[in-house]
């Protein structure tokens, strides 16, 4: 194999054993599971954190002035510190803590966008894009009289960033891309992109979903406005993530959801609201999940990007090549700047056929669209079968991977 071996201070086994999940079999077989861009595992001390938090914590938050009470909103605003420090924020209140992407992308799409948005403006998108990323701007264009248009792509699955510069014309009043494409592993320019945003002061909004997992992200150094990810992809509990705004553009938008924990003063003549970015914050919180954000930090931060880094890129070359000599697959998504997903289809076999046959042979990847509709119809294909690596994975895992490929491949041939 020509990928060179990873650093060997990567202690993968110490690792794995951290993954109370990874030990289990499936269908009799051990666990490969490959399905890491659509939820992570969770080390175990994301586990107990959020166990200790309902043993030991549990209370609301910024609502009782009792012990358990400050506990609670210690742990809910400590993980806000730990996320701001997470993709470099200037400051802790630039972080909404949201319940994931999504929400946070509505938001900036309800509170941003729409109050700004005329008749003949237009959202510039990608064809790369999640649904998440496409959907929230064609309800606000739908309400507005707006338009929503998408840059392309190339065959290998690069965004053409002469098409995206050259579509942002005046009539453009926010752009958004994704960071990573979850489908192509495609990792977007986004510093190049901000710039040429910046320079026709169009606001950008990246997706960080797939890139908040997998690379350190300093959302000063990237010079976009608004940054969005999700918790569950980045080994913490479902249900948490984050939007990083502008400190300006936070204090202009108005609130998406009103209701406790937001407001200054209510009355019937007039409610006032907090500060962002508690004013976007309207109700109970997954405090516990948020418990478990601060201990995933805390682990990524144990290992290192770096490090995480040389094991993933070297995971990826090794696993592309091992599937290169699959007869008959093809991969979808070539780019020059990938994070560890393979999209790929194999010749005559259904993408959800062969991912059944795997799961029987104890291997998860994910069939399907993967929400992402206008990237399956650029490539004609209904679905790919789609392997998204960690890095808890190994060449072992692969290897049993390919194996299992070979295997389900002669049974639907
Ligand atoms: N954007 C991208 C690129 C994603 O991969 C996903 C999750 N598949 C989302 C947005 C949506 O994230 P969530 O479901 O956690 O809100």
């Amino acid at each position: 194999m020509n990928a060179p071996a990873a650093a060997t201070v990567f202690d993968i086994q110490r690792i794995r054993a951290d993954f109370p999940l990874l030990a289990r079999t499936v269908h009799g077989k051990p666990l490969v599971y490959l399905d890491n861009a659509n939820t992570s595992q969770k080390p175990a001390s994301v586990i107990e954190a959020v166990d200790e938090h309902y043993r030991r914590h549990n209370a609301n938050v910024a609502r009782a002035v009792h012990q358990l009470g400050e506990e609670a909103t210690a742990a809910y605003e400590g993980a806000r510190d730990s996320l701001a420090g997470f993709v470099n924020a200037a400051s802790r209140n630039e972080l909404v803590l949201t319940s994931g992407t999504t929400q946070s992308i509505n938001l900036v799409a309800y509170s941003y966008a729409l109050p700004r948005l005329k008749e003949g403006d237009a959202i510039l998108t990608t064809t790369m894009e999640h649904h998440a990323n496409i959907v929230p701007w064609q309800l606000v264009a739908a309400r507005s009289g707006a338009t929503v248009k998408a840059a392309p792509i190339d065959e290998r699955g690069e965004l053409i960033v002469e098409r995206f510069v050259e579509l942002l014309t005046p009539e453009v009043k926010l752009a958004c891309v994704a960071h990573v494409s979850n489908v192509l592993g495609t990792v977007n320019p986004v510093r190049e992109i901000a710039r040429e945003c910046r320079r026709r002061g169009i606001p950008l909004l990246v997706d960080g979903s797939q890139a908040v997992p997998h690379r350190p992200v300093d959302v000063q150094a990237l010079g976009c406005d608004f940054y969005a990810f999700t918790g569950h992809k980045m080994l913490s509990p479902t249900g948490t993530g984050a939007l990083w705004a502008k400190r300006e553009h936070l204090e202009s938008m108005p609130p998406f959801f009103g209701g406790g924990e937001m407001i200054r003063e209510v009355s019937f003549d007039g409610t006032t609201f907090a500060e962002a970015p508690h004013k976007f914050e309207a109700g109970t919180p997954n405090i516990a999940g948020f418990a478990g954000v601060t201990a995933a930090i805390d682990y990524y931060r144990s290992l290192g990007f770096e490090a995480i880094r040389a094991w993933e890129q070297n995971l990826l070359a090794y696993a592309t090549e091992r599937l290169r000599d699959v007869p008959g697959l093809r991969i979808i998504g070539e780019a020059a700047h990938k994070e560890p997903v393979i999209s790929f289809l194999l010749e005559g076999a259904q993408a959800t056929d062969l991912a059944t046959l795997l799961d029987l042979e104890g291997v998860a990847v994910r069939s399907g669209h993967h929400c992402a509709h206008p990237l399956m119809q650029f490539y004609g294909v209904p679905a790919t079968l789609r392997a998204s690596l960690a890095f808890y994975n190994t060449r072992e895992e692969i290897d049993a991977f390919v194996v299992a490929l070979l295997k389900v491949r002669k049974l639907l041939m």
